[in-house]
């Protein structure tokens, strides 16, 4: 049955499905306030983590960080693929489908993609085979002389073109006509009225994968020496196959990578498969430098850190700064990590093992850090002028940053590397922040939009008066991470007590979370304390910063410092307000009263780090 899988088919599947029964089938739930818990089927455990929310229709291990709807959690528990999920699902709802059975056009267009698939799965299968017989020797040697041994091979589904005799051979044995094989990217037209020939000839052949982990397209590696052709040829764009959107080993990485919660992006083909031979699974190519949005989104789908160990003058310029970005805009960590000079991800696993590669990951440079790295290592610190560009730069470079807190952190940076003061460096970030605002919104302006209209994805269905977003008052940023750091660690109860003040906090509910927090058990994990909790807004805030992962990892000192400066902006605010309503009404006394409090105010904010 060919089914279109609109919207439209997956809402009412969905809406058919109660995932509580659903998940019941198959793990033994209890309730716990609004959810049910059990043991997840995802990872081995002994207390529960894997929590079911009726409300959202979800689930989420705080165990394993699997979570998902009705259909992921068939998807994860069977290991099937969307579209037999899908109707699985439909079956067991008693979905009539009729509706969604597509159109005899749509039809065709899905079996003409299913012949193109066929063909390009039996392309890799003979290329492989060519690559194990007498033809493929002189490919295996070099293979061998790369370090790439037999199991390697079969599960990168390396393969080798040979002759275009050969090849023609190939496609009249398996009758594939030569428009098809023209449509896949695997003839090339023939021209002046001769008939198509094959577009890879002797190349060692490198399938590429869909996310699916079905091949699309290749990439193939010339071999002979002294010919005037590219050293890599890839396939056209097809109706399978796009470079716009290739991450070449996903689908190989995408466990491991999220394991490790972190992707390794490296350049080449012969990158990624020599460090997955060398144990690091995580390891993904973007097969050029350039990033497009579709490999960031796809990027963002694999790992919450995207590690980019490009070679060092790839990794150094403009163009790959700039492509960057991209990673991070797609909410990505990015890290730089940093090989030696003149030795690339494969040269150095090879030379060094994984171990010494795990500890340059380890070590990798956030990019912010790697690019104030660049821009006082060619910066003449010695001269004035040479400062004022280097902190200028270095400015430019911290303004589009979304947290105050690690702004905040990178302005000390710069002023130490740089010699400047804190506050010039300040004041220097102040107008380049003016200067991009001249163009519309600043970028800086602009982030913090998104990130304070964002609110809490684990609570965004709730509409409890009390909830985080109550009054519009949000959880502020500093006290995001403050949560975050008492949840992760119980040691930390002291020190959120010392903050405790009363009517401090931007909320009720966050004052309420502080509360249920300073009451907390020693010795019980996070997760499981906070199903045991009562329902209400503190314990939703709490879970909702728990689940929340875009929540940075900024030392608790910075967020504590950030929050003091928060609460005497806030404090001050409200002096100034008291002392107006004070003026307002000729109230002599009261208003005298208030300026004098207001100047003991002001004077506590100055001290502070990072406030004038
Ligand atoms: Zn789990």
């Amino acid at each position: 049955m060919a089914l279109r899988f609109t919207p439209a088919l997956i809402e009412e599947i969905k809406a058919q499905t109660d995932i509580v029964a659903l998940v019941s089938e198959h793990v033994a739930l209890r309730r716990a306030g609004k959810n049910f818990v059990g043991l997840c089927p995802f990872h081995p455990e002994k207390t529960p983590s894997f929590t079911v929310s009726p409300d959202k229709q979800m689930f989420h291990c705080f165990g394993c960080q699997a979570g998902g709807d009705a259909i992921t959690f068939i998807m994860r528990l069977t290991g099937s693929d969307f579209p037999t999920a899908v109707e699985e699902l439909a079956r067991r709802a008693g979905v009539d489908v009729s509706r969604y059975v597509a159109s005899p056009a749509e039809q065709r267009r899905m079996q003409r993609r299913q012949r193109l698939l066929d063909v390009q799965r039996e392309a890799a299968a003979f290329f492989a085979q060519v690559l194990r017989s007498a033809y493929g020797r002189q490919a295996r040697a070099y293979l061998h002389r790369r370090g790439i041994d037999p199991d390697t091979m079969e599960t990168f589904q390396l393969g080798y073109a040979p002759s275009p005799e050969l090849f023609r051979r190939f496609l009249s044995r398996r009758g594939i006509e030569d428009e098809l094989a023209l449509e896949a990217g695997l003839l090339i037209p023939g021209r002046a009225g001769r008939p198509p020939f094959p577009r890879f000839r002797d190349r060692l052949m490198f399938p590429i994968w869909d996310r699916g982990g079905r091949v699309v397209g290749f990439g193939g590696r010339l071999l002979a020496d002294g010919v005037r052709a590219p050293k890599y040829l890839n396939s056209p764009e097809t109706p399978l196959f796009s470079k716009r959107r290739v991450l070449y080993g996903a689908h190989l990485a995408a466990q491991a990578a999220k394991d490790a919660g972190a992707v390794i992006v490296v350049e080449g083909y012969m990158d990624c498969i020599s460090l997955h031979r060398h144990g690091v699974k995580n390891a993904v190519a973007s097969l050029g430098t350039a990033f497009t949005e579709e490999q960031a989104r796809e990027l963002a789908r694999l790992a919450e850190r995207a590690v980019v160990a490009f070679d060092a003058d790839a990794a150094g310029e403009a163009a790959t700064l700039r492509s960057l970005d991209l990673l991070a805009a797609a909410g990505l960590r990015v890290a730089v990590l940093q090989l030696p000079p003149g030795l690339d991800p494969d040269d150095f696993v090879r030379r060094h093992g994984p171990g010494p590669f795990a500890q340059l990951v380890r070590t990798a440079l956030p990019l912010t850090e790697y690019k104030l790295n660049k821009v006082f290592a060619g910066a003449a610190l010695d001269t004035v002028e040479g400062r004022a560009l280097a902190v200028e730069r270095a400015a430019a470079v911290i303004a589009g940053l979304e947290s105050a807190v690690e702004r905040e952190g990178y302005v000390r940076l710069i002023a130490e590397r740089s010699g400047a003061t804190p506050e010039a460096v300040r004041a220097e970030l102040a107008r380049v922040q003016a200067r991009s605002s001249k163009n519309g919104a600043s970028r800086h302006t602009r982030a913090e939009i998104r990130h304070n209209n964002k609110g809490f994805p684990g609570t965004k269905h709730e509409h409890t008066p009390h909830g985080p977003r109550a009054g519009g008052d949000l959880l502020s940023y500093a006290e995001q991470v403050i949560l975050r750091h008492v949840l992760a660690d119980a040691g930390r109860t002291d020190d959120l007590a010392a903050l405790d003040v009363p009517g401090a906090w931007s909320g009720e509910a966050v004052a309420g979370a502080v509360a249920l927090l300073r009451q907390r058990p020693p010795g019980v994990p996070a997760a499981q304390w906070l199903d045991g909790l009562p329902d209400g807004a503190p314990a939703a805030l709490l879970r909702a910063v728990w689940a929340d992962r875009s929540i940075p990892d900024v030392p608790w000192e910075d967020a504590r410092r950030e929050l003091g400066r928060q609460r005497g902006r806030r404090a001050l605010a409200m002096l100034e307000e008291r002392l107006q309503a004070a003026e307002n009404a000729s109230d002599l006394t009261a208003a005298l009263r208030m300026t004098a409090r207001l100047l003991v105010e002001y004077k506590r904010l100055r001290s502070l780090p990072g406030e004038r």
